[in-house]
């Protein structure tokens, strides 16, 4: 097969820089094939790589994990970015998220899918239907998260649940937990057009939690504490509040990344028996049924989705890292 000699491709050349650039075609290696992208997503990964808060994000790299694009027959698929092994010992248990040797596209030394070609396993791939728009089906890789995260969590029916961080994930661990029957759910964030917007999503209470005020309604809506809290930041005031707002005996759920260490009051916790769950990523279950849940339309973040061109990458990390906005997700068109 005769190759183009290179390909568009956003590449990662110091913080807070993203630039075009033309790279070589990426050549699939056996049992692997290779993905012409048409749609990627930025994900909060992304963000802390380009905003040099990533360690294993070293420039120049092609950022970028989610993708929607077309195999050489022209099948329209999304493929799961975390490539574990298949033969250790979490991998055969079904833990494929904890693989000792996982390695995830657009980290490390794996070029992403800000390009316009991508090779992979082909056991990563998923085909999807004509029906299911490019610009939801993105969205399959950040859903599988939170799949993965509620089964961890195994809610008990009519939960009370309260989310800190309204981003991609906090919005989608709201539609999510609407649909496996939250009986009520309060996101906190420090922005208030996404809070509007999160209240649009169906959020029984959206709070500003930026201030003393916000910060105090919150704890007055939580009133014994909520059974269940998500921490969606991962910065550290986010993630002690996430524990100040889950009642004794409730599960606190540490999903955001923002921050490597913090401080938490542990000895309050100890009190109230907080349980504590970690959750990564996700399986290939979870990623089929968060791809499932997009197929019938269960979850949809149609209006809060902005496409830009790759080409308009630098354009694209500044809007979401500055001024989001309403937007809740920045995808980049490869065409
Ligand atoms: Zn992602
Ligand atoms: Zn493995």
């Amino acid at each position: 097969m005769n190759y183009p000699p290179g390909m568009r491709a956003l590449v990662y050349t110091a913080p807070n820089r993203v630039e075009m650039e033309d790279r070589s075609h990426p050549v699939a290696a056996p049992g692997e094939v290779e993905v012409a992208i048409d749609l990627a997503g930025i994900c909060g990964s992304d963000i802390s790589g380009f905003l040099g808060h990533s360690a294993p994000r070293k420039p120049p790299l092609v950022l970028g994990h989610e993708l929607v694009g077309r195999l050489n027959d022209g099948r329209r698929v999304v493929a799961n970015p975390l490539i574990s092994c298949g033969g250790c010992q979490a991998c055969l248990s079904g833990a494929q998220n904890l693989c000792s040797t996982w390695r995830l596209l657009g980290m490390d030394q794996t070029s992403g899918t800000f390009a316009e070609f991508v090779a992979l396993p082909a056991t990563q791939i998923y085909e999807i239907p004509d029906s299911l728009d490019a610009s939801r089906a993105i969205l399959t890789e950040p859903l599988a998260n939170v799949v993965h995260l509620f089964r961890l969590l195994a809610p008990a029916p009519f939960f009370r649940l309260a989310i800190v961080g309204g981003g991609t994930m906090g919005a989608l661990a709201l539609l999510t937990a609407q649909r496996i029957g939250a009986r009520q759910v309060l996101v906190a964030d420090v922005n208030d057009q996404r809070l509007s917007s999160l209240r649009q999503l169906g959020a029984s209470y959206a709070v500003n939690t930026g201030n003393t005020a916000g910060v105090a309604q919150a704890k007055e809506l939580a009133g014994a504490g909520f059974d269940i809290v998500i921490d969606a930041s991962g910065s550290g005031p986010a993630r002690q509040m996430a524990f100040d707002l889950c009642r004794p005996g409730g599960q606190v759920l540490l999903l955001g990344m923002g921050q490597q260490r913090s401080e938490i009051d542990f000895v309050t916790s100890i009190r109230k028996e907080h349980h504590v769950v970690m959750s990564f990523a996700y399986t290939p279950v979870d990623f089929e049924r968060a791809l499932n849940l997009l197929i019938t339309g269960d979850v949809q973040l149609d209006a809060y989705t902005t496409k830009l061109k790759i080409e308009e990458g630098q354009q694209a990390f500044e809007m979401i890292t500055q001024r989001p906005g309403s937007t809740l997700k920045v995808v980049l068109g490869l065409n």
